[in-house]
This record gives C-alpha cells, sequence and structure tokens, in this order.
C-alpha cells in the first residue's frame, strides 16, 4: 500500500512565505532574493514529502494564488508570468482581481472573468516548469471544470461550451508534461464535489475522454462526496482521489458500485480540514475494507489539501498537554500517513502504539453544568418570548426611531495609535487600567463623532478588538489559542483559527463594560455587539465528540447571558453578527435544511431577548437569493446586508421573497476607500425603496468601518445621513 500527499501549507514554518513576498512588496526584498526564498520553501515542503510519504505532486508553490497562475496558464490573463509587477497587479491593489471564498474554507481565491470572447490558449506551462526544476513529483494542476466553475462572467449553461474549449489547451499541456516524463498528473477537481447538472456531466465526460489519451491522469476531489463518480469509470482517467472524511458519502457510492479494479483508489482518510488526530487503527481498517471489496489498488492519502491546517504542532508548547497530544497539523498528518502504511504493512509497532494513547486526561475539558442546560433546552427556548409583529411595535415605541433609520454596521477605523495601544497592553507595557481608560476616551470620541453626524441608533466602535472570533472565544472556556498555528487567508494574509476542544461557556461578561459605557454618554440607542454561534464555529477548528449543533447550542447560550447582561445594563438594541451564516453552508444542496435548521437554532437561541429588545444581525455577501428563506428562519428583528457593490443584485432577490422584517441593505461598499456622493447612495436607496416597504427600511453601510480611514469615513456617512434625510424629505 503506497501513500501520497498533497497540499502541504506553502506558508513555512516561520511564515516565510509572508515575509519575502511582503518584504518585496515594501522594496526590503529583491526580486532575486524572493525567488531564492520561495524556492528555498518549495524544496522543504517536497523533502517533508519525501521524509513521509511515496508520493507527491510537485508544481504547488504560487507567489499569490493558484487560481490565477491557472488563469495566466490558460491565456485568459496573458502577462509574463515572469513579470513580477504584472503578477502583482492581478492580484492586489486598485485593479486586483475580484476575491471569494474557495468552497466552503476559509481561504480566498482570485475570481476570474471568462465570457463568449475569452481565447484559450497555452500560455505558460507552469507544472512543466516546476517539473523540470525540481524533477520527480507528479505535475499539479486545477482541473477545467473546477477553474471555470469558479470563475464569473458567464451564464452556468454556457459552462459545458467552455469547457469543450478549454479542453485542447490542457490536452496540449498533458501532452508536453507527459513528454517530458512525468508518471502520472496530478488534477485537482474540487468542484466534483458540487451539485452538477447533467449537461455538466456530460461536459465533465467528454474533457476526460480526450484529456485521459494524452497523459495519466489522477483526479482529485475533496471537501465532500462525488456523487457522480460512476458516472466517470469507464473514463481513460488512471486514479481518483476521494476525500472519505467530509465526503463519507463516497463510502456508500463505492458499496453501490463499486470501483473500477484497473484504476488507483487514493482514498483520502487523514482529515485535511480539521485538527484531531486519526484515530490509526480505524482508519487502517477502512482502508483494508475499501482495498478487499473494490479490489482496486489503494493509496493512502490526506482527504483535503493540508493547507487548512497550520504547519506542525511542534513549536505549542505553550497549549494545555492534553489538547497537545490529540491534534495533528499539516506535518503530524504526514506522520500519520507512515505510520498508517506501517500499520498495514508490518503491524503494530511501538510509534503506531503510541500515537493515540494519550497521557494526559482530557476530563477537565468538560463542564456537566453546560451539558445539562444544552440537554434539557425546549423547543421554547429557541423562540423569542413574542412574534415579530408584536416585538415590532414594542420597539417601535420604545425606540422611537425616525423612517429610515440610520447606523453602522460596528466597527470604526483601527487606526495605527489604536493597534499600538493594545499591543502595549498585551505585552504588558501598559496596565489594564491605562488601556481601559484608553478604549473608554476612544469610545467617548465615537459617540461624540456619531451624535454629531446625527446617526440614529450608534454603536461603541469595537475598538478593544483585534478580530470578532478571536475577542469572544479569548473569553470563552473550552477554546484554546495557537501561537503559531497560522493558515493563509489569501494572498500574504495569515490568521490564526482558535481550536474549540472542551465545553464552551463564558466566564464573565464580555462586553457589557464598554457597551453601557457607551449609553451612559448618550441618549439615542446604542446597539451592544456579539458575534454569532456559527461564526464562530466557522472561524475555528471544532471538536468531533458532539455533533456540531451541541458546539453551536453551548456558543449560543454564553451569548444568550451576554444578550441578557446587556438588556440588564439598560441596551436596548444588540446585534449578532454572522457574516459565515452563508459560508458554513455545505456543498450539496440536499445537504442545506439540515444544516440551516441547527444554525438558525442556535442564532435563536443565542438571541432569545425580551420583546422589547431589537435583535439585529448582520452578514456580508451578495448571493442572498438562494438564502433568503434560511435567513428568515433566524428571526431577527433587523437584518443588514450587503447590498451596495452587488448593485441591485441584492434588493432584488427580495422583489421575488416577502421578507416580513427589517433590513438594511448596505448604501456603500466599505471595501473601497472611494468616498460614496450622496447622490450614489440615494440611487441604492431608490432602488431599496421600491422593493421594501418603507418602514422595514434601514439604512447603513455594507460593512464594519474597521479597515476604512476616518478621511474617507467622516464624508461617507456625512452622505449617508444626508442620503437619508433627503429620502424622508420626500417621502416624509
Ligand atoms: N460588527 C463587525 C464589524 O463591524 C462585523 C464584521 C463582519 O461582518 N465581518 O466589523
Ligand atoms: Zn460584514
Amino acid at each position: 500500500m503506497q501513500t501520497y500527499a498533497y497540499g502541504y501549507p506553502r506558508l513555512g514554518a516561520s511564515r516565510e512565505f509572508k515575509r519575502l513576498i511582503e518584504g518585496y512588496w515594501q522594496g526590503k526584498v529583491s526580486e532575486a532574493e524572493l525567488r531564492a526564498g520561495i524556492d528555498a520553501l518549495e524544496r522543504q515542503r517536497i523533502a517533508l514529502y519525501q521524509q513521509f510519504v511515496d508520493a507527491h505532486p510537485v508544481g504547488e508553490m504560487t507567489l499569490y494564488d493558484n487560481m490565477l497562475d491557472t488563469a495566466i496558464m490558460l491565456g485568459v490573463y496573458p502577462i509574463d508570468p515572469r513579470d513580477l509587477n504584472a503578477y502583482f497587479t492581478l492580484a492586489r491593489g486598485a485593479d486586483a482581481l475580484p476575491m471569494t471564498k474557495w468552497f466552503n474554507t476559509n481561504y480566498h481565491y482570485l475570481v476570474s472573468h471568462i465570457d463568449a470572447q475569452t481565447a484559450f490558449r497555452l500560455h505558460w506551462n507552469k507544472p512543466l516548469e516546476a517539473f523540470q526544476h525540481y524533477g520527480g513529483g507528479y505535475p499539479y494542476l486545477i482541473g477545467p471544470y473546477t477553474f471555470l466553475r469558479l470563475s464569473r462572467g458567464f451564464e452556468p449553461e454556457q459552462l459545458p461550451a467552455l469547457l469543450e474549449r478549454l479542453t485542447p489547451v490542457y490536452a496540449e499541456i498533458l501532452q508536453q508534461l507527459k513528454q517530458a516524463g512525468a508518471a502520472y498528473v496530478h488534477l485537482d477537481e474540487p468542484a466534483f464535489a458540487l451539485d452538477a447538472t447533467e449537461a455538466e456531466i456530460d461536459a465533465i465526460r467528454a474533457a476526460y475522454q480526450t484529456l485521459g489519451q494524452y497523459a495519466p491522469i489522477l483526479l482529485f476531489s475533496y471537501y465532500d462526496s462525488v456523487d457522480f463518480l460512476p458516472r466517470l469509470y469507464d473514463l481513460p482517467v488512471a486514479g481518483f482521489g476521494l476525500d472519505f472524511v467530509h465526503g463519507a458519502r463516497n463510502y456508500q457510492i463505492l458499496q453501490q458500485h463499486g470501483f473500477p479494479s484497473d484504476k488507483i483508489l487514493i482514498a483520502g482518510v487523514v482529515d485535511g480540514r480539521n485538527v484531531w488526530k486519526t484515530d490509526l487503527r480505524a482508519a487502517a481498517e477502512r482502508a483494508r475494507a475499501l482495498a478487499q471489496q473494490t479490489g482496486a489498488t489503494v493509496w493512502l492519502s490526506n482527504a483535503a489539501p493540508l493547507m487548512h491546517l497550520p504547519v506542525s504542532v511542534e513549536p505549542e508548547s505553550a497549549l494545555d498537554p492534553a489538547l497537545r497530544e490529540r491534534i495533528a497539523f499539516a506535518t503530524e498528518r504526514l506522520q500519520e500517513l507512515r505510520l498508517l502504511k506501517t500499520l498495514l504493512t508490518e503491524g503494530e509497532t511501538d510509534a503506531t502504539r503510541a500515537w493515540n494513547a494519550y497521557q494526559h486526561a482530557s476530563d477537565h475539558w468538560y463542564a456537566p453544568g453546560v451539558q445539562s442546560r444544552v440537554a434539557s433546552l425546549t423547543p421554547a427556548d429557541f423562540e423569542r418570548a413574542a412574534p415579530y409583529a408584536e416585538r415590532d411595535r414594542i420597539q417601535r415605541e420604545r425606540l422611537q426611531l425616525p423612517l429610515f433609520p440610520t447606523t453602522t454596521i460596528g466597527s470604526f477605523p483601527q487606526t495605527p495609535e489604536v493597534r499600538q495601544m493594545r499591543q502595549a497592553y498585551r505585552t504588558g507595557k501598559i496596565t489594564a487600567d491605562e488601556y481601559d481608560a484608553y478604549i473608554q476616551q476612544q469610545i467617548r470620541e465615537l459617540i461624540a463623532f456619531q451624535e454629531q453626524q446625527g446617526l440614529d441608533v450608534l454603536v461603541h466602535g469595537e475598538f478593544e478588538r483585534t478580530d470578532m472570533v478571536e475577542f469572544f472565544a479569548e473569553k470563552m472556556d473550552g477554546i484554546a489559542f495557537t501561537q503559531q498555528g497560522w493558515l493563509l487567508s489569501y494572498g500574504t494574509r495569515v490568521y490564526r483559527p482558535p481550536i474549540i476542544y472542551g465545553d464552551v461557556a463564558r466566564t464573565a461578561p464580555m462586553t457589557v463594560k464598554e457597551t453601557a459605557y457607551a449609553q451612559s454618554l448618550t441618549r439615542k440607542p446604542v446597539k451592544g455587539m456579539l458575534t454569532g454561534p456559527v461564526t464562530i464555529i466557522a472561524w475555528s477548528y471544532v471538536r468531533e465528540d458532539i455533533p456540531v449543533e451541541q458546539v453551536a447550542y453551548q456558543i449560543a447560550l454564553a451569548l444568550q447571558d451576554e444578550v441578557r447582561d446587556l438588556e440588564a445594563a439598560g441596551i436596548p438594541i444588540v446585534q449578532i453578527d454572522e457574516p459565515a451564516y452563508r459560508e458554513k453552508a455545505p456543498l450539496k444542496r440536499a445537504d442545506w435544511d439540515a444544516y440551516f435548521r441547527w444554525a438558525a437554532q442556535a442564532f435563536k437561541l443565542a438571541s432569545r431577548a425580551k420583546p422589547e429588545t431589537q435583535i439585529h444581525t448582520h452578514m456580508c455577501y451578495s448571493d442572498f437569493n438562494t438564502v433568503l428563506r434560511y435567513i428568515d428562519w433566524m428571526d431577527a428583528d433587523v437584518i443588514t446586508i450587503e447590498a451596495a457593490r452587488a448593485k441591485g443584485e441584492v434588493i432584488g432577490a427580495f422583489e421575488h421573497y416577502n421578507y416580513p422584517r427589517q433590513i438594511g441593505p448596505g448604501v456603500f461598499d466599505v471595501h473601497t476607500p472611494a468616498v460614496p456622493s450622496v447622490e450614489s447612495i440615494e440611487a441604492v436607496m431608490a432602488r431599496a425603496i421600491r422593493v421594501f416597504p418603507r418602514e422595514q427600511f434601514w439604512v447603513n453601510p455594507d460593512c464594519g468601518l474597521k479597515t476604512r480611514k476616518w478621511e474617507e469615513v467622516i464624508p461617507a456617512l456625512q452622505h449617508m445621513v444626508e442620503a437619508a434625510r433627503r429620502l424622508r424629505a420626500h417621502t416624509g
């Protein structure tokens, strides 16, 4: 039994990738140093693969994003790939390609624009270059279907025709790879895990019928099962890599339809998305059963690219030892593959026995009080005490807001000074009292500013927060933080996901001090600001010993306690942000109802406030058509969403859906430094007012203002408030 690994993080053990590239942008690293550094990183990655597994891809490195590289390769953006200026212009800055989430992960890729005019041609054989440079390995490529499926600029029905046009280009690439001596080519087609139409499946079949003739292809799909897998069995493909961790349905497919005995089954049995160690014995058992059942050659592999895991557990000396010995990052996944092979070929050794034999008890992770609180929840605990119509009446009475109330999404510019003060506090250079006093001063200034601007619902500004998940996770039991557990979120941007390992509970109020202080400074309503349970889960690694909804309910109860405390402190409005509500959704539509059911339940549990407390939620994306009914399930009194960038699309979604509660479709885009004019804001509002009853319409930006500068925020909000005034005057 062979082992194979792929997708090992390119970041480097000390984030060398980030330092090199950002250094180059800042002029501190020369082009030659950059190239040499990246080359060294790639050699380290290959050396690691060679240390632990039998085979691996080559050519996975990118200076920014592999989807961008694919587009350049195929002539969509025919820049000279050696021209770093041209390359980084496509990747970042004002003229960059748009960016979006890669499947249901927290990685973002650059989105290519493709239309009928796009002329595909082989512009840059990137895998060939890598193969010739590094030797060995199976040249790595993103497959044509995935590339098209994740690009924009055309209607879904056009995809089959585009795939047909793209096939000869891939054929040429494969032919050159084979001529150069590649034993196999590694083709990633994760989009096979999405729902595909009949026409798409036919087009995929046609494409691979051709491509398989040019080189021996190993076709990898991951993140979920490939439901049309049996339709690919007769294709001239050498092997299929499947995810048996997050695509457990693949087991059933093989059970029902078998697997062609002349092909290689690359069984992804060690998790590429979560951090819990693989149970080696169980995994070996499953691999053995797969081999017996299919009669095929089975290779053992990771279930999804290892880039969703940090480099290694090694430097995490500060972690609870009970946790540290139970988790595996990317390097430990390579170790697991080697151990699995040992187990299957030689039987148990000291090393295989030691892997899952834990020295430290984890009993202290669990809180019976939290568990019984979740166990005793009844359906009523998930519903507000009064229906929306009644809440609406009570809240209007209490809040006395004008028509088209204006507000913001929560955060205000995080200036270098704010970040410096937080750093000074974290490193002990200033005391907690000094830091608190500084935050209070920021809040004072912000409340005065918002009053002066004439905003109707004020916020405290989130100056004390780095990251909306980290801030809450740090204040909850049962959630750990790593020191070096960095992942790339896009380009060179990194973040460290928390690890939810035990029962979650709030140890003390988390936001009451700042929010109540803000409210004490004004007669206008101040909106409390929490991060919702689904988002905390989506941006963390989550325990798997209990169902994910149980984890969500535990977090929701902690948030509910916070809501109650905010109410007691006189806060009339609480916003519970759920920007990950949509992105956490499973890849296949058939699984949506079940997911959104618990996701909405968790939100409702967290937001179970008194009828007079107005609950807001916020989400920032624009494809609302498909999820509106699930947003409706949340029963929030007000939702604020992204709309300005999507130019009416979002508002269009509401034309076909009679959304019963209040909505703030963002009237300007916070992602660009451009200051919106009063007229452009009025234009968005004019569209909205045709769709929403005017009592339902709120006026706010698309998202938080954290990444903007004050010079931009001041005029933008002035214009927003002015536009709302004009609209009131027109309709009043
Ligand atoms: N309240 C958060 C903020 O304003 C929401 C951020 C988000 O939507 N991602 O920054
Ligand atoms: Zn947002």
